[in-house]
């Protein structure tokens, strides 16, 4: 038997209705906030995200799917969906005209080759969207309230916000000095990969997985402390906008994400002190960095299984169709053809229509109605179909009702929705 990849699933069945009706909702949000969707591919070349997300990232020193194609080109499985946009809108020279921000959201699947655990796989979903053009800090308002506002309307209301700011590149490289002088003396106390860390990326030691309760990390320089005054107005501002949004933030100054592109705001979603729901940031160097001009850029990815799996860890209600409208039953040919026709047309009209596909007998149809919680049935009986009628039961109230055929489609409109 040939069994699914470590680290992937297959999406079926209620969690497909599940899965869609988030979709709708998110979709809906985003057209509010004027996003347009956008789907970039699968594979890409690897060299977009060792530029893009960073050559001294954990996801691109571990996690990548990497390989050569058939052309000896390198070829990487997106692991995250910022770097792919950004490509996309360099591709295009969307920078060209930017007389409004250009705002995309997405809903993709990543690769990462990670231990597989709950909430962590080698193929996930994230829901994400961008925002180009704008370095006011009311993009960023904007995009945590984005954020903030499709949780509570997937009923997840206790989020919490982690906010920080790594201020702007000057800031950020004086607070890089600070780190690296403060963990040089400890390091050798610090796993071998935040010794690695150290020089080429000291800001991602304060996010090690491994040593996240020492106290050398704990007493760590604080972000804050280093930024200059055009950073910390900016980061004031921030807050005072998300206050008057009314949205549930904490400050969180060891929080630094682990990608290498954001500068000023970064955040992240909890809910109930768990591993983080998504997180974002502003990206002002990456544009430049894959090749176009400066751009400003400010984006967020929801870790969009992770966020199922609370909704049902909370129990949260997710309304799903469970019911059909209408079955039909025959045990004739000519029956047969009859509900052939009759499928065709009241599914065209919009409603939810089964018939035997197996043969059965009628008492083994009738089993099918009750399985398939069908609101209507009609037993097709070639008499009737012979003076163009049919005879169709409310499965609940049992109350039947003789009809010409073409009156049907008004029938279901006026009792069914
Ligand atoms: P990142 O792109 O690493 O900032 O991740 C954004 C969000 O995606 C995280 O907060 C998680 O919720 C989710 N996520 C990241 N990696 C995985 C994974 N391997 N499996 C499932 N969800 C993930």
């Amino acid at each position: 038997m040939i069994t699914k990849q470590k680290g992937t699933y297959d999406i079926y069945g209620e969690t497909a209705k599940k899965r869609a009706y988030i979709n709708e909702i998110l979709a809906s949000l985003c057209e509010k906030y004027n996003y347009g969707y956008i789907e970039t591919p699968v594979f890409e070349a690897s060299e977009l995200f060792h530029r893009g997300v960073g050559e001294a990232t954990d996801m691109v020193q571990k996690e990548t799917y990497d390989f050569k194609d058939r052309g000896n080109r390198e070829i990487t499985l997106r692991p995250e969906g910022t770097a792919g946009v950004v490509r996309w809108f360099v591709e295009n020279k969307l920078y060209g005209n930017m007389s409004e921000p250009v705002k995309v959201f997405y809903n993709m699947k990543m690769y990462r080759y990670e231990r597989p655990q709950s909430g962590r796989n080698r193929e996930f979903t994230q829901w994400g969207f961008e925002c180009f053009g704008s370095d006011d800090v009311l993009a960023d308002a904007e995009v945590i309230s984005l954020a903030y506002n499709a949780y509570r309307l997937l009923g997840l209301d206790n989020i919490v916000i982690k906010l920080n700011s790594l201020g702007d590149t000057a800031s950020r490289n004086a607070y890089r000095e600070a780190l690296i002088a403060y963990f040089k003396p400890h390091i050798h106390e610090l796993c071998e990969d935040c010794q690695n860390r150290l020089e080429k990326n000291p800001l991602r030691i304060l996010d090690c997985k491994v040593d996240q309760e020492s106290e050398i990390l704990k007493k760590a320089p604080k972000t804050v402390d280093y930024l200059n005054e055009e950073s910390k107005t900016r980061f004031t501002k921030l807050q005072e906008l998300l206050d008057l949004m009314d949205i549930n933030y904490v400050i969180d100054t060891n929080l630094v994400r682990g990608l290498d592109y954001y500068n000023h705001t970064v955040f992240e979603v909890v809910l109930d002190n768990s591993y983080a729901l998504g997180g974002g940031g502003r990206y002002n160097g990456l544009v430049e960095t894959l090749g176009g001009p400066s751009v400003p850029g400010v984006g967020f990815a929801m870790g969009y299984d992770r966020t199922l799996l609370a909704m049902e860890e909370h129990n949260i209600d997710i309304p799903i169709q469970n019911t059909i409208d209408l079955y039909l039953l025959y045990v004739s040919e000519c029956e047969k053809e009859t509900a052939a026709f009759i499928a065709q047309d009241v599914r065209l009209n919009g409603f939810i229509c089964e018939t035997d596909l197996l043969s059965k007998s009628l008492k083994a149809q009738f089993k099918s109605v009750e399985r398939l919680n069908a609101k209507y049935l009609i037993v097709l009986n070639e008499e009737e179909i012979k003076k163009d009628r049919i005879t169709i039961k409310d499965t609940v109230t049992k109350e039947e009702k003789s009809m010409p055929i073409t009156d049907l489609i008004d029938y279901l409109d006026m009792n069914s929705r």
